[in-house]
């Protein structure tokens, strides 16, 4: 029977193939006695000898499509799964007390795991980690369970989960995942981020998919309406190809605006500059014409791995970004780790809101060794091209104070180590909290730019989580309040001589362009696939003439009255 799920329209598109669904399996493990202990220690070494085939592979594959680092995870767990340390005594609880392999090897696994968490040493405790995955693996084999593993994928599929991590993301084949849904999410969860740079269809928060969609059953996904249309009638299927093809078709018409400068109907020329979580990610900026780097999210760099990635590692990133970026800015975010970004090696405890919580700066400078470590990488890449450093999540004048004199006291000293560093470096902040907002323009007196974050933004000014689907509708661009805030921002930038610019999901949004434009925004910054629509709208639009509307959308009583308005007098075609 076919059947229509409605979520949150997160990245443009149509994709059609078939579902892949992504579970945690049902790992439970009872305890037994077994009557013939020989052939339960064979049965476990033929476990053993299964996951190493297993992790084998998925290194070898993780190597190919993914490079060798990403690849080392799993080196260490082939390590753990051959290390006697782990693996004689779990042989000793069959022999001498009858235990059942699964149950043995869990009791032994867990005593390790607990043993090496509570050390006060790094090392450590990512073995531990390793220890856990690994159990993970040979617990499933011994229970003959299915571990998905999206990496290993080789057809063409749209993946179906309850949630996906940004670092499930990316790990995603993007040759064979086509698309995806996800019970939970809202439309700037990192994950729905993803989707769009990957430029892949996806529709979150849809609450059912994973009750309704069986594996294998062939799936429609219509990013930009949120619709997921399950085993379709083959009428329908003809119906989407068709779309499908004009939506291509769109996206090569657009091809012809790839060098064209961001100039409007009237003369204001502005910055389209794309968003980008990995160096990868900057063949998309070029193929759709980004006149810059406007959000380069580092913590994508320090998750998908066990450990921090080093100064070296993170040079390299860096410079390879502005190197291929040839002169044009690129605005580097430091690590804006917490929310639904977790780097599980930190170890940090879990938090009641983690949206609120120890995250971004805040754990930055706190944590003085890694967070120096990457500015002196940014430091030392400087010299490669026009790099701006911006600090995440900034609610006070001290916390940037603290965070820049940081970067003055690295430059400082790579310069007594003799090391180059460029002094034209910008130092920005984002404005994605309301207080920095409401102070823009004490703010504006010390940074050299903003660029306002309103995925964090707005869901701090509406007090609305945005993974929570249930009050996605206060997601809310054009509510007044925000657009109040945003005019505070680069009124006080402009009234310093600074720039402002967003790279807040909002940048890209058909509707947010036109009152962007008309409010002063300098720099647009989004996910890649927007650029080209976003130029095409602006090169018709009249900056002059929607700024004489500024106050009266300022004035309206709702986000709807705005959007209204906007499609009624810009956006006619
Ligand atoms: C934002 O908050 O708008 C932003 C761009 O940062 P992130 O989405 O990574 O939180
Ligand atoms: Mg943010």
């Amino acid at each position: 029977m076919s059947k229509i799920l409605t979520g949150i329209g997160a990245s443009a598109g149509i994709a059609i193939a078939k579902a892949f669904r992504l579970e945690e399996p049902n790992l439970h493990v009872d305890k037994k006695e077994v009557a013939d202990k020989e052939a339960e220690v064979q049965r476990f070494e033929a476990a053993i000898s299964q996951s190493t085939t297993e992790l084998q592979k998925i290194r070898d594959h993780a190597k190919e499509e993914l490079g060798a680092d990403k690849a080392d995870i799993f080196e260490a767990h082939l390590l753990v799964l051959s290390d006697p340390e782990l693996l004689t005594p779990v042989k000793e609880k069959i022999t001498q007390e009858g235990a059942n392999a699964e149950f043995a090897m869990k009791e032994t696994a867990d005593m390790f795991v607990t043993m090496f968490e509570s050390m006060d040493n790094e090392y450590m405790r990512e073995r531990a980690a390793d220890i856990r995955d690994v159990t993970k693996r040979v617990i499933a084999n011994l229970l003959d369970v299915e571990i998905p593993n999206p990496s290993m994928i080789a057809e063409e599929v749209i993946i179906v989960a309850e949630d996906l991590t940004p670092s499930d993301t990316a790990q995603l084949n993007r040759q064979f995942v086509k698309g995806f849904t996800t019970n939970i999410g809202g439309r700037t969860s990192h994950s729905a981020i993803m989707a769009r740079s990957m430029e892949i269809p996806a529709v979150v928060g849809t609450k059912t998919a994973m009750a309704e969609i069986e594996n294998g059953t062939l799936v429609i996904l219509d990013g930009k309406d949120g619709k997921v249309l399950v085993n379709p009638e083959p009428a329908v299927v003809k119906d989407y190809e068709e779309k499908k093809a004009a939506h291509e078709a769109y996206k090569a018409e657009l091809a012809k605006f790839v060098d064209v400068p961001t100039v409007s109907a009237d003369g204001r020329q502005v910055e389209l500059a794309a968003n980008i979580g990995t160096p990868e990610d900057v063949n998309g900026v070029l193929e759709n014409g980004g006149e810059g780097i406007g959000l380069y999210r580092t913590e994508f760099l320090y998750m998908g791995r066990d450990q921090l990635p080093t100064e070296e590692e993170q040079f390299t990133a860096y410079k390879t970004v502005l190197e291929r970026m040839e002169g044009k800015p690129v605005v580097v975010r430091t690590l804006d780790i917490g929310g639904d970004k977790e780097l599980p090696y930190l170890d940090l405890p879990k938090e009641m809101n983690p949206f609120l919580g120890f995250r971004a700066i805040r754990l930055c400078l706190e944590m003085q060794d890694m967070f120096r470590t990457q500015l002196r990488a940014l430091l030392r890449a400087s010299t490669f091209g026009n790099l701006k450093v911006m600090f995440p999540m900034i609610a006070t004048l001290e916390e940037f104070r603290q965070a820049k004199a940081m970067l003055l006291e690295e430059k400082t000293k790579l310069e007594q180590e003799g090391t180059a560093v460029s002094d034209a470096i910008e130092v920005g902040m984002m404005v994605e909290i309301p207080s920095s907002a409401v102070m823009a323009d004490v703010f504006a007196k010390e940074v050299d730019f903003f660029s306002i974050g309103t995925n964090d933004l707005i869901q701090y000014t509406m007090a609305a989580d945005r993974m929570n689907e249930r009050v996605s509708y206060l997601y809310q661009p054009y509510n007044p309040a925000i657009l109040r805030l945003i005019k505070m921002v680069i009124d006080a930038a402009h009234k310093e001589g600074k720039w402002a610019g967003m790279c807040g999901e909002m940048a890209g949004s058909e509707v947010a362009i036109p009152i962007l434009l008309g409010l002063g925004l300098d720099e647009f910054s989004m996910s890649a696939s927007s650029i080209l629509p976003a130029r095409s709208a602006i090169l018709h639009l009249s900056q002059k003439e929607i700024s004489e509307f500024n106050e009266q959308i300022l004035r309206m009583d709702t986000a709807e009255e705005v959007e209204a308005f906007v499609r009624n007098k810009f956006l006619k075609k």
